[in-house]
């Protein structure tokens, strides 16, 4: 029997390959792969006296610290599933998707107690507590000091990790992810500069299937892993420094934080040893790239991709200084087509639904259900195009799309060039019903300062770079959007009546 290359094969081999470099880096201090194998050896054996067997499964919520992935490398040596939880989400969305999936076991941060207070029946270990837990709590680092550390035999089903969509559009689904591991790595790595031995910051959720792929990828490459347990613009600037990491993950909602820092802020951390940026989990706008590579330099990378489908595009540094808003092109073994309503493909320049064949496509959602698939292909729920310069541009998502006075209008576009206005911190809008147009706009918009402009500065704004059928209707302003924890906009929270 072999590991396979999945969460526990690809550190096993870490631990034979480099048992004394730095595995992990976390606020606790540093564990080598050795360290973490023994560990994570002790955690299996004591997972397995709480009833976790082969087949079987473990939830997560975790924020991003070593207890995160010394519980997923301990549940994959037993061969058991990891269910990886959002850490946003609300009580009710938490207790219908753990009765869905009724896992063996809850390993949580002391933090969401309360939150997890409605999930009946579960036994549970705390993760990360704040301050010395109760004498009789049960944690992790308590069944670790317990445990045997014997290694244990490959179990002949691997363990899958299963991650949840972020239910932006609903009740989250739980999207179990293939072992494709050594195809995703050579399609990152086919347009991606990343190399052995780095220093990693995944400042991006682990939960979250960005933060997922540069834990694997780190697996492959023997990276240090260097984690925070939440995200402060702030903080992570000083991490990536002190650590002199190599590279960094993060998720676009981090990199405009940053870039919000002070000036003076921001030119106290040099980052010029950083050699790569990679973004994902939501859109990139041109004009944040631009802003970030100009601060920092041309190392970012900007990923699309999602939970189901995995990945799909990436733009280089050198793609995004010469078309900012694009999301490049397809990796290693990958394929991209733009489709019509008929599944009929476009040709260049024309707008339709984007399609995307690769190795590590899901196989349909826990609870049921699928996304379409034409021909191999799998649908992404997103509309673009390819572009004269064969790049992909997204335009958002297909559900998002409304049809106002029988033209297509895409809600992103209209919140890219409103947050273009100076006026304007961050815009979001949302098709309402209207009389004569079938749908328009309404755009919910958070300002700069208080008054820094009104509602007809900013039609005009619109009215001067787009369509007039794009201008929105209306405008509310907000003190924030409603977010989820990789940075989307909650649009199902804003107010559409
Ligand atoms: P739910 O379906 O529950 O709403 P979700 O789709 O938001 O969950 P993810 O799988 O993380 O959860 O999000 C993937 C989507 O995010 C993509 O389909 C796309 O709409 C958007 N996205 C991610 N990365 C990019 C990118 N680089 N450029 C443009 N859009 C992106």
């Amino acid at each position: 029997r072999r590991w396979g290359t999945g969460p526990a094969g690809g550190f096993i081999s870490l631990a034979v390959r480099a048992p004394h470099a730095v595995g992990l880096v976390d606020e606790l201090g540093e564990l080598t792969w050795s360290e973490l194998d023994s560990r994570t050896n002790a955690l299996a054996h004591a997972l397995r006296g709480r009833g976790v067997a082969q087949g079987g499964s473990v939830a997560l919520m975790c924020r991003n610290h070593r207890g995160f992935v010394e519980t997923s490398i301990a549940v994959a040596k037993l061969g058991a599933d990891a269910l990886y939880l959002n850490t946003a989400f609300a009580g009710p969305q938490l207790t219908e998707v753990l009765e869905r999936e009724s896992p063996d076991l809850l390993v949580h941060d002391e933090e969401f107690t309360e939150l997890l207070s409605g999930v009946e029946g579960v036994d549970r270990v705390l993760a990360w507590t704040d301050e010395a837990p109760a004498d009789g709590t049960v944690t992790l680092e308590r069944l670790i000091g317990a445990g045997d550390e014997a290694p244990l035999d490959p179990p002949a089903r691997h363990g899958r990790v299963v991650i949840l969509t972020s239910g932006t559009t609903g009740t989250p689904k739980g999207a179990p992810r293939k072992e494709a591991g050594l195809s995703a790595a050579v399609s990152m790595l086919s347009r991606m500069q990343l190399r052995t031995g780095w220093r990693t910051h995944i400042a991006a959720p682990l939960f979250h299937t960005w933060g997922y792929a540069h834990y694997m990828l780190a697996m492959l490459l023997g990276s240090t892993i260097v984690l925070r347990r939440t995200f402060d613009p702030e903080q992570c600037l000083a991490t990536v420094v002190d650590q002199r990491c190599d590279s960094i993950v993060v998720i676009p909602v981090m990199m405009q934080r940053i870039l919000r820092l002070p000036a003076e802020t921001l030119r106290h951390h040099d980052l010029s040893h950083v050699k790569a940026v990679a973004a994902s989990g939501s859109a990139l706008p041109g004009d944040l790239a631009t802003a970030w590579m100009d601060q920092f330099g041309d190392t970012l990378y900007n990923i699309y991709g999602s939970t189901e489908v995995s990945w799909v595009s990436i733009a280089t540094p050198e793609d995004l200084r010469e078309a900012p808003d694009s999301a490049g092109r397809p990796p290693y073994a990958t394929v991209v087509r733009i489709l019509d309503e008929d599944g009929e493909a476009l040709p260049r320049g024309e707008s339709g639904r984007i399609f995307v064949g690769n190795d590590l496509l899901f196989e349909g959602y826990t609870g049921g259900g699928h996304k379409e698939v034409l021909d191999g292909l799998m649908s992404t729920g997103d509309v673009g195009r390819i572009g004269d310069d064969g790049r992909l541009y997204v335009e958002g998502r297909d559900d998002d799309m409304i049809v106002s006075g029988g033209e297509n209008v895409f809600p992103q576009e209209v919140e890219d060039c409103l947050a273009r206005h100076d006026a304007v911190h961050e815009a979001a809008a949302i098709g309402v019903d209207d009389d004569d147009f079938g749908k328009r706009l309404r755009a919910f918009v958070v300002l700069t300062g208080p008054d820094a402009a009104d509602e007809d500065t900013l039609r005009e704004h619109v009215k001067a770079n787009l369509a007039r059928y794009k201008v929105p209707r209306d405008f509310v302003f907000l003190d924030e959007l409603p977010r989820n924890a990789t940075g989307k906009v909650l649009k199902k929270d804003l107010d559409a009546d």
